[in-house]
């Protein structure tokens, strides 16, 4: 089933900047995509087309199965939380934004922080955890409001390789877990390769879907698949189809 269907979508700025150009894609339920490219190259603007945050200049965005633009989870590259609040009321807030009761909310927010690796943490503070733990925060709160699509801007791409390799395989297990439809946002070729089942790569200026890629290796995905032969020639493919599009 289809959730989401791009169709010639491009995005002109106010200073004449064409950020998107022409873009048409299908996202199918409970796929994990990944949208590849350089910086500058129009993968922020067209996750933001996606989330409805901002109007495509041409072209439509059709949300299937009355999905609403609220429908989703957004995370960013920062963690973006309320320093003077705690985890839990960091990621109850969309639901308070919601009109969601106090304690439906909290209890909501505390299941999303167990899912997500956090349970116990629900009273720190953003300033007592770590990189890797605020982003965590960060996509319990996206995933609190139990939305069907999830759309993620590079958001481990501040973190250490280490951390970011646990996050990239809890990311997997969660999207196992629950079924949720990921869009995800990276410039990394073997981030892009370990996470995905389908790679967009875009070009830049306008940004554009150059080339598509399925990554098919099977899931569950783990350390061995991120040190095994077939990933290494999927990220071959991966970085030799990027070469290509920022060479055209
Ligand atoms: P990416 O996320 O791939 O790094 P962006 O989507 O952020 O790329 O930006 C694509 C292009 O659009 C860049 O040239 C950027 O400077 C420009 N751009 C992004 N947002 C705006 C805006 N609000 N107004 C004008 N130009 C913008
Ligand atoms: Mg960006």
């Amino acid at each position: 089933m289809r959730l989401l269907g791009v169709h010639g979508v491009s995005k002109a700025f106010a200073n004449g900047v064409l950020a998107v150009g022409d873009v048409s894609l299908d996202i199918l339920a409970g796929e994990f995509v990944s949208v590849l490219g350089p910086s500058g190259c129009g993968k922020s603007t067209l996750l933001r087309l996606i989330a409805g945050l901002i109007e495509p200049t041409t072209g439509i965005i059709e949300r299937d199965g009355g999905g609403q633009p609220g429908d989703l989870g957004f995370v960013f590259q920062e963690p973006t939380l309320m320093p003077w609040a705690s985890a839990l009321a960091n990621v109850a807030l969309p639901l308070k934004l919601k009109g969601v009761a106090r304690s439906e909310r909290e209890g909501r927010a505390a299941e999303a922080l167990a899912k997500v690796g956090l349970g116990g943490f629900e009273r720190s503070y953003p300033r007592e955890l770590s990189g890797g733990m605020k982003m965590r925060v960060s996509l319990a709160r996206a995933l609190a409001v139990g939305p069907r699509l999830m759309l993620m801007d590079e958001p481990f791409a501040a973190l250490d390789e280490i951390t970011r390799h646990r996050l990239n395989s809890d990311l997997l297990e969660l999207w196992q877990r629950t079924g949720v439809t990921i869009v995800f946002v990276t410039h990394s070729v073997f981030e892009s390769v370990f996470l995905s089942q389908r790679i967009l790569v875009m070009s830049s200026r306008p940004g554009r879907i150059a080339a598509e890629l399925a990554v098919e290796a099977p899931y569950p995905r783990d350390e061995l698949f991120r040190t095994s032969p077939e990933y290494g020639a999927f990220c071959r493919t991966a970085s030799t189809r990027l070469g290509e599009v920022l060479a055209a």
